[in-house]
């Protein structure tokens, strides 16, 4: 049964598996759950760093999570609330996931590039030319207090740090 969470509820389960190790940026505190009518399937940080994995970001270690939990590879009628707007890679994987919802905290202009892969390919544009039209995005729920805990537009954080270069 669906209780009386909103997205803001969610987002806030999120934050704190995205921060159950930390909040410094350096940790990558991204954090993940999938939600169906109303009940958290699974929840997830991102794991790229402890499990030696560069796809263990937050949103496929979740979707991984949710459909073993539920025996089947796709993930019909879920809400995906990520602090971060999901990479191209997290996005195709909601994608192809069947999620419904995706919702996401903090945007890709309010933090640093170091985030995604491409340098103009925007992942809302994947949801919005996915041939699937039952698919929706949206950001910007508690989406100062997820910008908090990444790197910003204008910092400097060091080579090592920058996944995507
Ligand atoms: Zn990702």
């Amino acid at each position: 049964m669906a209780n009386d969470f909103g997205d803001a509820d969610y987002m806030s389960e999120a934050l704190k598996i995205a921060t159950v190790r930390g909040s410094d940026p350096k940790l990558s505190p991204i954090g993940c759950i999938i939600v169906r009518d109303g009940k958290i399937l699974a929840s997830a940080r991102n794991r790229v760093e402890e499990d030696h994995d560069p796809t263990a970001h937050a949103e496929i270690v979740a979707i991984r999570a949710a459909t073993a939990k539920l025996g089947l590879p796709e993930l019909r009628g879920t809400t995906l609330y990520s602090t971060l707007q999901p990479c191209g890679m997290c996005t195709m994987a909601s994608i192809w996931a069947k999620v419904r919802h995706i919702v996401y905290g903090a945007g890709r202009a309010d933090v640093h590039d170091m985030y995604f892969e491409d340098r103009h390919v925007n992942t809302l544009d994947f949801v919005a030319d996915a041939f699937r039209d039952d698919i929706t995005i949206k950001g910007g729920v508690r989406r100062f207090e997820c910008a908090s805990l990444y790197y910003r537009p204008g910092d400097n954080p060091p080579l090592e740090e920058q996944g995507n270069l």
